[in-house]
């Protein structure tokens, strides 16, 4: 339905990290171009770490606008800046229509056409279909349901077209539309697959070997004990390195009558929590079915923009940065590239083992999730399912 920019200024190259930017009241909303009033969405799991970068990143956008939020009991029923309270991290100030919204309880009725959930895990499976049947769109950042075989797990600049999985859920038409669930992936698989597929695409990727650095806002609010990171590295992330592996292969994967086929891809991960605040860095060695030169292969990542041309608000217009310096990527000064939506990759060179190897790094509250949904609700938009 070609929905189009709502400013010259790409909205995810805009400051939205700025402290001085306007809150969004009703009067002051953002128009779309296409005309259409901003829809209405609530943010679950509003309180946490993901949570609260989905506030601050959907201050001002110009499609979506928050009009409801949902948190645990002991959240529910206070307007949000009191149940954020002293939890609130973030550098810019709780936007003014939030922090008087009153939050709302688990499983409570909500009237937003779509819901980004930022809820922990033990909970969002169950919310999430409850929210799907109620006939919700859910874009949820939780493990929960990414691997079901009719759910897409989506990269918009990769798999855009496993969307076409939400024809085949089973939720029922409820009283706010058609329901769904859609995911993104998680926060270090997303880094790995951003900066595979453009090497999967043009030479085929046969196996892979990543050792991650992962921040500690990985691990959400209050998350890893000071005593237990502070100059210390933790060689475990419970379930990380298999998602990491699955994830890779169905994001990879092929779309076919029956589902989502593996790309057959071996992955070996390795992670670590590291006394970061954000970004995930890894090393990633790769083996190619097909040779590649060096020029080859930064043409294939340099040339990566397969979303130029619809001009999603949040899509980064370089969605893999390749830096040339020695010592970079570094998260302290490359987490924020593209407002946290892109890619930085460096140090690629031959790989004595496997073909090549190389370090990439991404924010992993943005680009990793908050972000990452926001992303993926505004593909649906513009595919005319929002
Ligand atoms: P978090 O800081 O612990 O926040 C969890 C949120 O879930 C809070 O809003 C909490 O509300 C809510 N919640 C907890 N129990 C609930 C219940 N019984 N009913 C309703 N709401 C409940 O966690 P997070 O780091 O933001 O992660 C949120 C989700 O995103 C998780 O599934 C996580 O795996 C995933 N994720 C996180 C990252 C990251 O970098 N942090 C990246 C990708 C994906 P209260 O404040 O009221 O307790």
């Amino acid at each position: 339905m070609g929905l189009r920019r709502a400013t010259a200024r790409p909205y995810h190259e805009r400051p939205m990290l700025a402290k001085s930017r306007a809150s969004v009241t009703p009067s002051r909303r953002p128009k779309s171009l296409n005309g259409r009033a901003p829809t209405p969405v609530g943010v679950l799991g509003a309180t946490g770490t993901v949570g609260q970068r989905f506030i601050q990143l959907l201050e001002n956008h110009p499609w979506f606008y928050v009009d409801e939020v949902m948190a645990s009991d002991q959240s529910a029923g206070k307007p949000y800046a009191e149940a954020v309270g002293a939890r609130w991290k973030l550098t810019t100030r709780i936007p003014e229509g939030v922090a008087r919204l009153k939050v709302r309880g688990p499983g409570e009725k909500l009237r937003s056409p779509v819901l980004f959930s930022a809820l922990d895990a033990s909970v969002a499976g169950e919310l999430e279909e409850q929210y799907a049947r109620a006939g919700h769109l859910v874009s949820s950042n939780s493990r929960n349901h990414r691997l079901d075989p009719l759910v897409p797990l989506v990269i918009p600049e990769v798999n855009r077209d496993h969307i076409e999985l939400l024809e085949r859920q089973k939720f029922s038409n409820g009283p706010n539309g058609r329901g769904g669930i859609l995911t993104n992936p998680n926060c270090s698989a997303i880094v790995l697959v951003m900066a595979l597929a453009p090497l999967h695409r043009a030479f085929g990727v046969e196996s892979v070997i990543v050792t991650t650095f992962q921040a500690t806002s990985g691990a959400g609010y209050p998350g890893v004990p000071s005593l237990d990171i502070l100059g210390n590295v933790v060689p475990y992330i419970p379930g990380e390195e298999p998602k990491m592996e699955s994830e890779t292969n169905k994001i990879l994967g092929t779309l076919g009558a029956r589902g989502i086929e593996s790309a057959g891809i071996a992955v070996s991960a390795s992670c670590h929590r590291v006394p970061v605040l954000d970004g995930h860095l890894m090393a990633v060695s790769v083996k190619l079915k097909r040779k590649a030169s060096l020029k080859q292969m930064l043409a294939a990542l340099t040339g990566f923009r397969p979303l130029d041309r619809m001009a999603l608000p949040s899509a980064p217009a370089e969605p893999i940065h390749v830096r040339e310096e020695d010592d970079r990527p570094q998260p302290r000064l490359d987490v924020d590239r593209s407002s946290g939506m892109g890619v930085t990759l460096g140090r690629l060179r031959p790989c004595p083992v496997l073909d090549w190897k190389f370090d990439a790094l991404g924010h992993n509250t943005i680009r990793g999730a908050a972000g990452a949904a926001i992303l993926n609700a505004e593909l649906l938009a513009h595919a005319g399912r929002i």
